[in-house]
């Protein structure tokens, strides 16, 4: 059996080290992007030792020219397929978007929307040459309505969401998968990052990067076009479909007050 080959973007930290280390634990090859390039070397290397997989670097500022298209270039290389694209690097900003900077809210779509959907075009067309091949997008729950205080990342998640339900259903029959996953508050770096503090979200609500990652390989194999990791953010997700849109943006503002 070939052994197949994964890219998974946002490698360093969080959900796409998880995925990385999961792939890696089901016998694939793993190429991690993500900017930090000493965070990725060791965990290749990390890698590597553990599964005896072969574990490559592509360091990536992905909100860069330069960045995008070394992935784009690695993801249409003939000679080195990527049966699996793991489009997962993203970050968060919080707040009443008239105080907000302009600039991170619009890096925000270029790296949340942008560049993930370069990348899925990108891979697209090599998976499409060889009928077959994956994609997992990463959304989120707050795709499922709008976010007060989280506006911008909210409506990334809702344009991934949407894109992703498309493309898969334009892929039926190609031998290609394209799957969004829809996780919840999970323990990452992300929060720290978007300069949050301690978080008032009850503990129950939250889970592990290891938990998505399971749940997101489990829907995979199912073919699913949509993976909500966990019963609480299945029920917060279907919540949001069925009540009155200025209800549940209510609830969600003060999810995300509470986030810290
Ligand atoms: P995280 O721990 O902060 O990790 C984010 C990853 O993205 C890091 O590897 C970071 O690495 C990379 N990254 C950031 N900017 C980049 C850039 N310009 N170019 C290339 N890579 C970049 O966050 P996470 O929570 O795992 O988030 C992963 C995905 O899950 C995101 O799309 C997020 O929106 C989504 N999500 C998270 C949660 C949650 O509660 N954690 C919930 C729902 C959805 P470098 O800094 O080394 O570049």
């Amino acid at each position: 059996m070939t052994t197949k080959t994964a890219l998974v973007t946002g490698a360093s930290a969080g959900i796409g080290r998880a995925f990385a280390t999961g792939l890696a634990i089901r016998g694939y090859d793993v190429v991690l992007v993500a900017r930090d390039g000493a965070r990725l070397a060791e965990l290749a290397d990390e890698l590597t030792r553990a599964h005896g997989i072969v574990a490559d670097a592509l360091p990536a500022d992905l909100l860069t020219a330069d960045g995008l298209a070394a992935v784009e270039a690695r993801l249409t290389d003939a000679d080195r397929a990527v049966d699996l694209l793991v489009n997962n690097a993203g970050f968060l900003t919080v707040g009443r978007f008239a105080e907000l900077d302009i600039e991170p809210e619009v890096r925000e779509v270029e790296l949340n929307v942008v560049a993930l959907m370069r990348l899925t075009r990108a891979a697209l067309g090599a998976m499409e040459a060889r009928r077959a091949g994956a994609i997992l997008n990463m959304a989120s729950i707050g795709a499922y309505q709008p976010a007060p205080h989280s506006a911008t990342y909210a409506a990334t998640k809702a344009f991934v969401h949407s894109f992703t339900n498309a493309v898969h259903e334009e892929e039926r029959g190609s031998g290609v998968h394209v799957m969004v996953v829809c996780p919840g508050f999970t323990h990452t770096e992300i929060h720290d990052r978007a300069g949050l503090g301690r978080s008032e979200i009850p503990e129950f609500v939250w889970q592990s990067a290891e938990q998505v990652v399971d749940s997101a390989l489990r829907d995979l194999d199912r073919r699913r076009a949509t993976s909500i990791p966990g019963p609480i953010n299945q029920i917060l997700a279907a919540f949001s479909s069925v009540v009155p849109a200025g209800i549940s943006r209510r609830i969600a503002g003060e999810f995300t007050k509470r986030m810290g």
